[in-house]
């Protein structure tokens, strides 16, 4: 019989073109209708899944149970696989026959190789699953990109949608750029930073720009706080556990000679422990109110739902290594020194749950060092990772016992 990964590759075809039409017309944020009735579409076919849509965004919970007859008493281990489904606001800019045709929006973070993907694990396990020793739960997950869509599916129910707890989770990220094509890549413990973003308003008092000692001049005291923010970056922080602060937006006043009313900045923070995500926001916040109350001003300090850090289970990672290594090679497998300073959602269920997730190189160029990277307008995903992304998934959980 054909392993999974054989059998993904003769399924390759029909799954290369199930993304390409994903390709063709991505969605962005937690609403993505079409793509949700084409996941519903190519799961027309398959009898006996438990299929749950979500109710505050386009997502779908696939429960699949696995019909080998269990050895000894206890429950069958619960395994949930996830795929996010979202765009970017992106005008695509390559020229690919498979192209966004619609303007200002673009799957340029490959979330249509990871649906695709997740539709070709659930395809592969489903032909097996009298084979399959454990249940499977099937996460389509909408508003990966700062919308947080992962804590909206926990909070209805995914990872209880078997009836239990998952026991393990696993998710896949592929990369435009960066790592070699086809080669997957991951570590135990942190992966991927916790992100905050935070927005602060110092609130002065404006006047004419002559009389600055009649007004309380919100400016100079911002600026204090962005620069005494990168004193707190650098002492406040062990190097071998680091912290980032970026201000990416500062803006006050209209012209030269007014003193505003309040000067206002976006900060974005990444740490990669849970401890130094709390304390960086804690020491900001502290440094900010201090600084405005120094000069008797107030602060307001608003910040955005956070992403936690991601963090990998060191025996589940050494698990999907172990398995990625024995179907596709050892040499298809890097444990990555660093950990990553984007973020990612599936923290939030690698908070809950036991598991991994795992990068996947898909250049289609020579050179994964210049090939325009993940958020590109110009990003290419090489097509042979939707069957390599079912393979490596639906060994993750067929393999469980
Ligand atoms: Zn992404």
């Amino acid at each position: 019989m054909a392993t999974l990964h054989e059998r993904a590759l003769e399924l390759a075809p029909e799954l290369i073109k199930f993304r390409h039409q994903l390709h063709m017309h991505p969605e962005i944020g937690l609403q993505l209708p079409q793509t949700q009735a084409s996941v519903l579409a190519q799961l027309e076919a398959l009898d006996g899944l438990e299929i749950t849509l979500g109710a505050r965004q386009s997502s779908i919970a696939v429960v699949l149970r696995g019909e080998k007859p269990a050895t000894e008493a206890g429950p069958r281990p619960v395994v949930l696989l996830r795929g996010d489904m979202d765009a970017l606001p992106v005008t695509e800019q390559t020229d690919l026959e498979f192209a966004s045709t619609v303007p200002g929006a673009m799957h340029a973070c490959g979330h249509d190789v990871h649906t695709a993907g997740l539709y070709g694990a659930l395809r592969l396990l489903h032909e097996r699953r009298h084979e399959l020793a454990s249940d499977v739960v099937f996460m389509f997950q909408p508003g990966e990109e700062a919308y947080d869509g992962a804590r909206i599916m926990i909070e209805e129910g995914v990872l209880d949608a078997a009836g239990r707890r998952a026991d393990a989770a696993f998710g896949l990220h592929v990369f435009s750029a960066e790592y070699a094509n086809g080669v997957f890549h991951s570590r135990p413990g942190p992966l991927m930073a916790g992100c905050d973003e935070i927005f602060v308003t110092v609130q002065g008092s404006g006047g004419h720009g002559s009389t600055p000692h009649l007004t309380r001049d919100p400016v100079p005291v911002a600026c204090e706080m962005v620069l005494a923010m990168q004193t707190v970056v650098t002492r406040h922080f062990n190097v071998f556990d680091p912290v980032v602060a970026t201000v990416g937006r500062i803006a006050a006043g209209t012209q030269a000679n007014i003193i505003p009313d309040s000067a206002v900045f976006d900060v974005t923070l990444r740490s990669f422990s849970p401890e130094h995500k709390e304390l960086l926001l804690a020491d900001l916040t502290r440094l900010f109110r201090g600084i405005g109350e120094a000069h008797g001003m107030t602060v307001d300090i608003e910040a955005t739902p956070d992403y936690p850090v991601t963090v990998n289970d060191a025996g589940e990672q050494a698990y999907a290594a172990g398995v990625i290594a024995e179907v596709f090679g050892a040499e298809q497998f890097r444990q990555m020194p660093f950990p990553i300073p984007g973020s990612e959602d599936f923290s939030h269920v690698l908070r809950e749950v036991p598991g991994a997730f795992i990068m996947l190189g898909a250049c289609t160029g020579d050179d994964p060092a210049t090939a325009p990277s993940n958020h590109s307008a110009r990003a290419d995903f090489d097509d042979s990772s939707v069957p390599r992304a079912a393979a490596a998934l639906a060994e993750l959980a067929f393999r469980r016992f």
